[in-house]
Parts: structure tokens; C-alpha cells; sequence
């Protein structure tokens, strides 16, 4: 995917005409419709980013002085991998026998239709493809709680990508709100090539909603409640590589770090906040955990983001966190990319100075439908296969009754 992106072939249109089935796409454009890492976070503010002139100006002196750990010390990171969730109790009869009569050949399957996913018809058809688990996936830091996106999240979404505020520091320019819309659901809710977080507040009274300033009426918030921006880890890797999805007649396990580091399998970190909340490190807090989630459970090989030229903040955080500059990029919205990548190992280097690089969740059985592999293994089996397994009857549900997944698939035929 990353092809794509790097030339700047992240339009949103092309991102929006990408062909969408149920669920296992493997975007390669739609990726990058929230562009180019850019964000600011806090620093756009407080780095300068661009905009917010004196006043912003101000600020990051009075900053700079009264933090004293801006030095180049580097503070190892202080996330931690969870303890794996425990699975589920074991199902009683009645339910086994309910879901056996709901998962039987000739089940009706579906597609998600690439537009209009937001019209009532379509919304029960998502959450059957929006398992439980696939929600659960999220990431914990002092101040925030990053979990997976909700259809409920639209309108911060969309405060945030019509501000003209935060639309100079991105790629993407000034989207349309059905444009929205669409890659928003495309992309936020249903991508399982990429981990897209919501950013959300642990305590939102803890963090302080700055006067909005410039920021147009209709795009202010008053509180911390709710989405406040998002952040997302998009996976890459050369189209000759193996990919990493489940594959038929297999068992899915989780990619080592082996072969994600054969398959060259590189991040790639994309980001924004309101401007609202611009100045206070919040995203600095995001980035650095997604970053050590990417290294340390998904097993990138390296993470990448390329801020636009001049979006110091961005820059800042991507420095900040050890990530070198690499080279120019062009685009067609003539707005040069700032490259920055770490390395797999500069990363362990750097964090956990201690230890060797420890692969955590590689190798282990995962439901071949969320792919959460922060859970235990799963305990549910396809009573016709003996390779396809899940986490929970949602997820077997959803592969079940999606267009070309695994009722299409299975050794149905061969069951007695
Ligand atoms: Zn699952
Ligand atoms: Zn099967």
C-alpha cells in the first residue's frame, strides 16, 4: 500500500471509488484519505505548525522555558503490553444449537454497499460485521483512552476535517461532508489493513478546550467528551510480499516478527486532532503509543510518517519519538512530505535498552475474523473445517454470511 501513498495518490476519490466488499479490503488508497500525518497535536500550537501567529508564538516560549525536559534526553517508553484477554466461558447448549441453526449453508450473505452506509438499511449489516471484538482493540495512556471508531463518532470526525484550521497542515484540502461520509465508514469503521484509534479523553475534564479563536462556529467543542480526533497505524508492505490475512485451508496465527520483517512490513502513522486541543501533548501521548504498538505487538519493521513541509509540530513529534528524516516526497497537492522512519531496531534500541526485541503475540492461533490477537486463542471451530477458528460466534457469524468469506471458502462439501 504504501506505493500509493508516498506519490500522493491518496486522492479521496479514488479512495471512495475503491472497490468495497464486506470487509477484508486491503485499501491501498483509501489509506491516506485523512492524509498525510499532520496533526499537530498539541504542537501545531505549540511548535508553530503554521497558523496561530503571535499568540501561538507566545506560547511555545513561555513553554519552552518552563520545560526543562525538552532536553534531548530519551525516555524510554512506558507502555506496556496487557495481559492477554481471557476467552470466553463455554457456551451452553442452547446457544450452540441456536448458532449451529444460524450458521448453515445457504445463508443469506451480504456486502456492505460502498455508498450510503449511514441509511438505517445498511446500519444492521455493519454490526454484524462489527463484532464485538473487533471493538475491543485499544490502547491506554495516562490521559487518553484510544479505542476503534464508532458510526456515533461522524460528527467530530467531521468537525475536525472541515476546519479550515486543520485542513492547511493535511493533505486532503477541504473534503465535502458526503465525501466524509463515505471514507469515514470505508475507512474508519470497516479497514483491516490499518488500526485507525479514536482519541478520546480518560477524564475530559483533565484536559483543557482552549478558546476556539478562528475556529468556525459550527466546528467548535465546549468539553473533552467524546472523539477528539483520531490516529492510525497503516500497515504496508511490497505487493510481492505474502500477505498476512487469513488464508484458505489455514489456520491463522499471528505474523511473527520474522516474517513481518521478511515481508518488510512497514507503518505508517497518520493523525489529527481538533485545534481545540492543540498545545497540551496529547497528541504527542497518542503517537508515542501507537508507535510502541506498532513495534511492539504488531511487529512493523518500521514506522513511518511524512509530515507536510512546514507543519513543524508534526515534525517535532516524529523527531521527538526517533523517527530520522529520509527524504523528500512530492504530491498532487504540491505540498512537499518531510519522510521520517524508525527502524525495529533503533526503536528496541531506544526503548528497551534492557531486553532484546521480544516477540510477544507471534505465532499464536487468532480469530481468523477480528485478528485480535490480544486475546486468548480461540475456542470456537467451524463444525464443517477443521482450520477455520474464531474468537466468538459474532465473528464466525460474520465471516459466515459475508460475500466470499468463509461460507464460500470452507470444506463445507466434505462434511458429512
Ligand atoms: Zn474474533
Ligand atoms: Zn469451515
Amino acid at each position: 500500500m504504501s506505493r500509493s501513498k508516498v506519490e500522493g495518490a491518496e486522492d479521496l476519490v479514488e479512495a471512495l471509488a475503491k472497490e468495497v466488499d464486506g470487509t477484508r479490503i486491503n485499501i491501498p488508497f483509501e489509506v491516506d484519505v485523512d492524509g498525510n500525518s499532520s496533526d499537530e497535536g498539541e504542537e501545531a500550537v505549540d511548535g508553530e505548525g503554521g497558523d496561530g501567529g503571535e499568540k501561538s508564538k507566545k506560547k511555545k516560549k513561555k513553554k519552552k522555558k518552563s520545560k526543562s525536559k525538552k532536553t534531548p534526553v530519551i525516555k524510554p517508553n512506558q507502555g506496556r503490553i496487557p495481559e492477554e484477554i481471557p476467552p470466553p466461558p463455554p457456551e451452553s447448549p442452547e446457544a450452540t444449537s441456536k448458532w449451529d441453526k444460524e450458521i448453515v449453508k445457504g445463508t443469506k450473505t451480504y456486502n456492505l454497499p460502498a455508498w450510503g452506509l449511514l441509511d438505517d438499511r445498511a446500519r444492521p449489516i455493519l454490526n454484524i460485521f462489527r463484532t464485538p471484538s473487533c471493538k475491543k482493540i485499544e490502547l491506554i495512556t495516562p490521559r487518553l483512552r484510544l479505542r476503534q471508531c464508532e458510526v456515533g463518532d461522524l460528527t467530530g470526525v467531521r468537525r475536525i476535517k472541515m476546519e479550515p484550521i486543520v485542513q492547511k497542515t493535511q493533505l486532503y484540502g477541504s473534503p465535502s461532508i458526503s465525501d466524509i461520509k463515505d471514507s469515514f465508514l470505508n475507512r474508519y469503521i470497516r479497514s483491516r489493513d490499518e488500526y485507525i484509534f479514536a482519541i478520546t479523553a480518560l477524564n475530559p475534564s483533565q484536559l483543557k478546550v482552549q478558546d476556539p479563536g478562528h475556529v468556525r462556529i459550527s466546528n467548535r467543542i465546549s468539553n473533552g467528551e467524546g472523539y477528539l480526533g483520531n490516529i492510525a497505524l497503516s500497515l504496508t508492505y511490497p505487493s510481492a510480499s505474502p500477505s498476512f490475512l487469513p488464508t484458505k485451508g489455514k489456520i491463522y496465527t499471528q505474523p511473527t516478527f520474522e516474517r513481518t520483517h521478511n515481508a518488510k512490513l512497514e507503518g505508517k502513522l497518520f493523525y489529527e486532532i481538533h485545534p481545540q486541543l492543540w498545545g497540551q501533548g496529547i497528541m504527542s501521548e497518542a503517537f508515542e503509543e501507537v508507535l510502541r504498538f506498532g513495534m511492539e505487538e504488531v511487529g512493523c519493521d518500521s514506522i513511518a510518517s511524512d509530515p507536510t513541509t512546514g507543519n513543524e509540530a508534526s515534525i517535532h513529534l516524529c523527531t521527538k519519538n526517533g523517527l530520522t528524516f529520509s527524504h523528500t516526497t512530492n504530491n498532487m497537492y504540491n505540498k512537499p512530505q518531510l519522510f521520517h522512519r524508525i527502524t525495529k531496531e533503533e526503536w528496541w534500541k531506544r526503548n528497551r535498552p534492557d531486553k532484546g526485541v521480544e516477540d510477544r503475540w507471534g505465532g499464536k492461533e487468532v480469530c481468523r475474523w477480528c485478528m485480535n490477537f490480544r486475546l486468548a486463542p480461540p475456542t470456537i471451530q467451524c463444525k464443517y473445517c477443521q482450520w477455520a477458528k474464531y474468537c466468538s460466534r459474532e465473528c464466525q457469524k460474520a465471516d459466515w454470511v459475508r460475500n466470499g468469506g468463509h461460507q464460500s471458502e470452507c470444506d463445507l462439501e466434505e462434511a458429512p
